[in-house]
């Protein structure tokens, strides 16, 4: 597929997967995925595994993502974890403001931003996830949603910074429900998002920006998702759980 940014696939396996059989899965992806070179791939494992998981990718096409951390630098934050320590793990990218924590940890845009800053700090790259809700949607709120989340999630980044921070689209009601959107809803959001980030930064930067596609993303659809222009990945769930599936989405997509 010939498109204007490098595609970026990554992997989001939540809250599942114990340390063995994160290097069951990520062993399989290396083999299956060894020889793509069109397409970032990331694996987003729990905390808990990112160590060991790291040792298996390293030298190889496959890079380490984590699904969240501390606006703070290392102290007294029990229970946290800071941009430094992901780094020192060979964390590449770093998922922020997913819906689920939006949802169930109440994170803010502003606190977005802040954990945004702090990964660029530490040479993170950070995946900054927004998204309009079913009936955000149905009440005409979608775009009104998105600038919000957008202009607030990445308030305070250089034009630099923007270029290395990937956004990923997720539309809520399409997260883990079977219910993708349209190829011409998907790109009718991400062209908005573009559009907004030429007001933001300017047209050179805005354009270098990847935008990712989330929600229920599989082998079967992911082709036509990411063939849209301004459609530069996806960010995968359930289907990143088994080598099999997440592997062939990015064989489709290349
Ligand atoms: C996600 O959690 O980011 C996601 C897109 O999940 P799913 O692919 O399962 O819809």
């Amino acid at each position: 597929m010939n498109k204007e940014r490098k595609l970026i696939v990554a992997g989001n396996w939540k809250m599942n997967k114990t340390v063995a059989e994160a290097l069951e899965l990520v062993r399989d992806l290396k083999h299956e995925l060894a020889n793509i070179k069109e397409v970032d791939i990331v694996v987003c494992p729990p905390f808990t595994a990112l160590s060991e998981v790291a040792q298996v990718i390293r030298g190889s096409n496959i890079d380490l993502g984590a699904q969240n951390m501390s606006e703070h630098g290392p102290g007294a934050y029990t229970g946290e974890i800071a941009a430094e320590m992901l780094g020192e793990l060979a964390v590449r990218y770093v998922i922020l403001g997913h819906s689920e924590r939006r949802q169930y940890q109440k994170e803010s845009d502003e606190l977005i931003s802040k954990k945004a800053q702090a990964a660029h700090a530490a040479s993170l790259q950070p995946i900054v996830c927004v998204g309009e809700t079913l009936a955000e949607r149905e009440a005409g709120q979608t775009e009104k949603v998105l600038e919000t989340q957008v202009r607030g999630s990445s308030k305070g980044l250089s034009k630099a910074q923007a270029v290395e921070t990937i956004i990923a689209y997720e539309p809520v009601w399409a997260i883990g429900t079977g219910k993708t959107a349209t190829t011409a809803q998907a790109q009718e959001a991400h062209a908005f998002i573009r559009g907004l980030l030429v007001k933001l930064l300017d047209e050179g930067t805005a354009r270098r920006v990847r935008i990712q596609y989330g929600g229920s993303v599989k082998p079967s659809n992911a082709r036509e998702l990411m063939s849209q222009p301004d459609v530069d990945g996806a960010l995968v769930g359930g289907a990143s759980l088994e080598a099999k599936s997440f592997a062939e989405i990015i064989k489709n997509s290349v």
